[in-house]
């Protein structure tokens, strides 16, 4: 193979960066940066390792449950303790074992999972190691702009355009059958909680404490849910939950386990408050709005019916507790 120009060397690097801020989700970020390097340094080996602390051994290990392929290397278990102790400060190593040359570098920490990608090459010439070194710059940027574009500021759970994102694919998997629940017993659920009579914190201790209470209310949400559930801050002191595949009754103890942590919580200087919630099964909704609406009409019936209280909207529709709309005029609204 004759070497490559300049021009056609310039030319695959701005393709590999058109790919990848083409890209809106991690996952697909991490595998265009992987297809960059391989694309660009023909002869090496690019894998993406994922791992999770590992208290037991004080440090990471591999976990398979990380949607990223299987990496295949000789020398695994020393690969991921090399992986797991580079820091933000040095995020890349270099090594040579078995006359293979190794690069390991950190990709961050997200969700208490640490990402790393490992790239081999029986030797790296000082203009592969800028190559490299050059785009995971960019993707580090890059995914730094994205992490910041779908979290809430304040609390750094998920914001609402990533809820209407996830909630959409949701029903678009559900839709095509792709992710249809293969388990009849068990659904995924859409929660809103909104805190009740919080517009009494700010008016009695200000919005700073306001503000401290909105983030220790988050972590309470966030360690009381599993890693899998998926937390979002919908605005102002209302929240959102994805849930996904647990059976009625588990639902309703993982929802009134969060109201009785939050009411048994004691608040930075304000001490006790309450939260109402409502919530409903993700079943063939037409659209994420659809979803959405149905929870909220069930927190609605839980602030008019004395807050601090879970309501699911299948149980209130089922008991006819929560009537279809009506124009004044006695009609059922069929457009709202
Ligand atoms: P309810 O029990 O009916 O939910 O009553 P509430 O007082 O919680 O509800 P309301 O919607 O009347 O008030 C919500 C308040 O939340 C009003 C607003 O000032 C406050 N708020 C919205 N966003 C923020 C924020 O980011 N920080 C702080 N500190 N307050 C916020
Ligand atoms: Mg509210
Ligand atoms: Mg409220």
């Amino acid at each position: 193979m004759s070497p490559r120009t300049h021009s056609e060397i310039a030319h695959d690097v701005i393709k590999s960066v058109v790919h990848l801020t083409e890209q809106r989700d991690e996952l697909t970020l991490l595998r265009s940066l992987q297809a960059s390097i391989l694309e660009m340094l023909p002869g090496a080996l690019a894998s993406l390792i994922c791992l999770v602390p590992a208290p037991e051994r004080a440090g990471w290990i591999l976990d398979d449950a990380c949607s990223l392929p299987n990496p295949m290397f000789p020398i695994m278990d020393w690969l991921v303790t090399e992986a797991g102790s580079l820091s933000a400060e040095a995020p890349t190593r270099q090594f040579t074992r078995d006359g293979l040359s190794y690069l390991v570098s950190s990709l961050g920490i997200q969700d208490g999972h640490r990402k790393a990608i490992v790239m081999l090459q029986p030797e790296w010439y000082p203009a592969d190691l800028r190559i490299a070194q050059g785009m995971l710059k960019i993707y580090t940027n890059f995914a730094r702009a994205l992490f910041d574009s779908e979290r809430d500021t304040l609390t750094g759970l998920y914001n609402r355009k990533k809820l209407d994102q996830k909630l959409g694919e949701l029903l678009a998997g559900r839709i095509s059958g792709s992710n249809r629940q293969r388990d009849k017993d068990t659904a995924d659920y859409l929660a809103v909680f909104d805190i009740d009579h919080f517009k009494r914190i700010n008016d009695n201790f200000g919005h700073l404490i306001g503000d401290e209470v909105l983030l220790v209310f988050a972590g309470l949400l966030r360690k009381t849910l599993r890693d899998v559930d998926w937390v979002f801050r919908y605005g102002g002191e209302e929240f959102v939950a994805l849930i996904k595949g647990v059976s009625p009754e588990v639902i309703v103890t993982i929802l009134e386990r969060i109201r009785g942590k939050v009411q048994d919580h004691q608040f930075p200087q304000i001490g006790q408050l309450t939260v109402s919630t409502g919530y409903t099964a993700i079943i063939d909704q037409q659209l994420p709005s659809y979803v959405f609406e149905e929870a909220d009409k069930a927190l609605y019936y839980a602030k008019e019916h004395g807050r601090n209280q879970v309501h699911d909207y299948r149980g209130l529709m089922s008991r006819g507790e929560l009537a279809p709309e009506r124009t004044l005029g006695g009609t059922i609204e069929l457009f709202d």
